[in-house]
């Protein structure tokens, strides 16, 4: 039985965990895999005050600073079910029931793939999901975007002031982002758009050299050389499991949460990118995770 349990060993989960543990509290956490997304990035240069780490690095180094502190850690444990009773308590794929008071949930997002060869052949070789986060690695150089909903074509116009020339992919026969948006990604000079198209197969040598697709109207195959190509169809919450639980979640999925980090449901908690925060980055993850276990802190010495 746990003051607070923590699921999720990504940054908003290692940061929820410490800040817990400081307090002197009961603290557990719970996670699938420990480290999270950032053990599937190369380089990481926005995690103000370490100017440059490498995502295993950072996984581990989470992982070193967790154990500094009376963290009873259950790695490779997935929950699949959580219930408010008297206390709320956490189901695990292996049948155990966790009791806790407090619980934040911090179990993270994935980014949606398209499912084409190559995509995870050059998985941070050139197929980038991130342009906060990698769009600097490709100035000068010529990359696409998959995807032409909002996030796709804020990414087109975000990578147009940094790389040499976009071009946006999409699907469907019309752009599905905003129109101011659209207004905005059609006045760029360095900017093509191509609709109607399906990626077919990123192609490579060490690295990125290019993609093929397809226009749908005609079956014609046409190819592109490119440096990066960033897949922008959608970042998915980790939340299939709370579905039928009392936890709210919004239309994309992402738990609700108030400026604290509290959720619709008394002492359950939520941090980091399964969350509704507008933005998905390392930083912002650890900062809601302090958050989080701050304000269960405050949620138990209060109940
Ligand atoms: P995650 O890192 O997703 O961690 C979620 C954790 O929850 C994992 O441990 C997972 O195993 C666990 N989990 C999930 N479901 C369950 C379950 N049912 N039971 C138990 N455990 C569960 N951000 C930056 O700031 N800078 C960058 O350079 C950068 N580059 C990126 C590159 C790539 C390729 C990707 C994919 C992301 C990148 N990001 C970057 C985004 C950043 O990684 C995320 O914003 C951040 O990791 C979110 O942290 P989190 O703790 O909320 O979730």
């Amino acid at each position: 039985e746990y003051d607070v349990l923590v699921i999720g060993g990504g940054p908003a989960g290692a940061a929820a965990s410490i800040y817990a543990a400081r307090k002197g509290i009961r603290t557990g956490l719970l996670a699938e895999r420990f480290g999270g997304q950032p053990l599937e990035t190369l380089g990481i240069e926005n995690l103000i005050g370490t100017p440059y780490i490498e995502g295993v690095q950072l996984g581990a180094q989470l992982e070193n600073h967790v154990k500094q502190y009376d963290v009873d850690l259950m790695n490779t444990q997935r929950a699949i079910n959580v219930e408010k009773k008297e206390q709320v308590e956490v189901t695990l794929e292996n049948g155990a029931v966790l009791k806790t008071k407090a619980l934040i949930l911090a179990t993270g997002a994935h980014w949606r793939d398209i499912g084409v060869p190559g995509e995870q052949e050059f998985k941070t070789k050139g197929v980038a999901y991130c342009p906060h986060c990698d769009g600097p690695l490709f100035a000068g150089k010529d990359v696409a975007v998959v995807g032409g909903g909002n996030s796709g074509i804020e990414a087109a116009i975000d990578l147009a002031g940094v790389v040499r020339h976009v071009t946006v992919l999409e699907f469907m026969d019309e752009l599905k982002a905003d129109k101011v948006l659209i207004e905005k990604v059609k006045s760029l000079q360095n900017v093509t758009i191509l609709t109607s198209v399906a990626t077919k197969e990123i192609l490579g040598t060490d690295k990125v050299t290019g993609l093929d697709y397809e226009e749908r109207e005609s079956g014609e195959i046409k190819h592109l050389d490119l440096a990066g190509v960033f897949i922008q169809i959608g970042l998915v919450p980790n939340t299939e499991w709370l579905k039928d639980t009392a936890v709210e979640l919004n239309a994309r999925g992402e738990i609700v949460v108030d400026k604290n980090g509290q959720t619709n449901v008394d002492g359950i908690f939520a941090a980091g990118d399964v969350t509704d925060q507008t933005y998905k980055q390392i930083i912002i993850s650890m900062g809601s995770g302090a958050t989080a276990a701050l304000s269960a802190f405050d949620y138990m010495i209060r109940n």
